[in-house]
């Protein structure tokens, strides 16, 4: 099953996606603002989906938002959690912030005011602030049933679904302080999308992430394309790391790291610019593509 979070005639509605992507059935949900969040709490507590509210429409003729367009506490999301992205770190500009491996993963968060829409504009921010923006393709986990100090062996019990995320990341800003949460979490830097597969039709432990950027005026290059089975930490072993003294919630999101082929891997780096398209794809998922723009604050 997919679920979506869309707004179409001047109001928000959550519904379902059919298998090809283009249809949605909109279901009687009271508060659709929230996206998809009381539908998980409901499915979490064993309750059944709403029934539909009105006729299908093409998703073509709505504007999609985040499936959860602010998760509750912001996200969970774990840096350096690839073998070739992690051998890349220590060729770039970022070798000297990369900690010698202790065994643990390493874990941040975004806040949850920076998520977008799957198709939204990301704001540059001023240059006085950030010039070396950054993408990262990444595959997120969307929690189902909650728990505290959840066992690996159990943890896939607890997954609800999958979304992507773009983690995107201000460089500068994230090598500038001691925590990564400041250079993650400017507004606009976690376009999400283009809504949550269900772990009944999706492995997130075994599927392909791609990422494209198509430089302003330019095609499209295929920058990240790795697999999820190439995790250093695997989906079970974050939700592990994550419980730990912390209960997880139904609709907690963990972004669950991104491939090699960042743009601060490159040598030069290639930095984000104005008119930059960035798109992600997830085999058995969809797809979320988001233009980088300077806005007006
Ligand atoms: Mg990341």
């Amino acid at each position: 099953m997919r679920l979506a979070s869309w707004r179409w005639g001047g109001r928000d509605h959550v519904g379902t996606v059919s298998a090809c992507g283009r249809e949605l059935t909109p279901l009687a949900c009271r508060d659709a603002a929230a996206g998809v969040l009381p539908l998980i709490e409901l499915l979490a507590e064993g309750g059944s989906l709403p029934s539909p509210s009105g006729t299908r429409l093409p998703t073509d003729a709505v504007v999609l938002r985040a499936p959860l367009p602010r998760p509750r506490r912001g996200l969970f999301c774990v840096g350096r959690n690839y073998h070739a992205h992690a051998a890349e770190l220590a060729g770039s500009v970022f070798r000297n912030h990369v900690t010698d491996d202790r065994g643990w993963p390493i874990v941040f968060g975004k806040l949850a005011e920076c998520v977008v829409g799957p198709h939204d504009a990301v704001r540059l921010p001023n240059p006085s602030t950030s010039v070396q923006i950054d993408y990262e393709s990444e595959l997120a986990v969307v929690i189902g049933r909650g728990g505290l100090d959840i066992q690996r062996s159990r943890a896939m019990d607890h997954v609800f679904g999958y979304t992507v995320v773009n983690d995107v990341t201000a460089r500068d800003v994230q090598m500038r302080h001691q925590q990564w949460d400041l250079g993650k979490s400017f507004d606009s830097f976690c376009p999400m999308g283009p809504w949550i597969v269900t772990a009944d039709e999706l492995d997130g432990r075994d599927t392909r992430v791609r990422g494209w950027v198509t430089p302003a005026g330019g095609a499209p290059e295929l920058r990240q394309d790795g697999f999820t089975r190439d995790m250093i930490h695997d989906i079970p072993t974050l939700i592990e790391t994550c419980s730990r003294g912390i209960t997880l919630l139904p609709g907690d999101v963990i972004a669950t790291g991104t491939p090699a082929g960042v743009g601060m891997g490159f040598e030069p780096p290639r930095w984000l610019r104005a008119g930059d398209v960035v798109r992600i794809e997830i085999d058995g998922l969809g797809a979320i593509e988001n233009r980088f723009e300077r806005l007006a604050a």
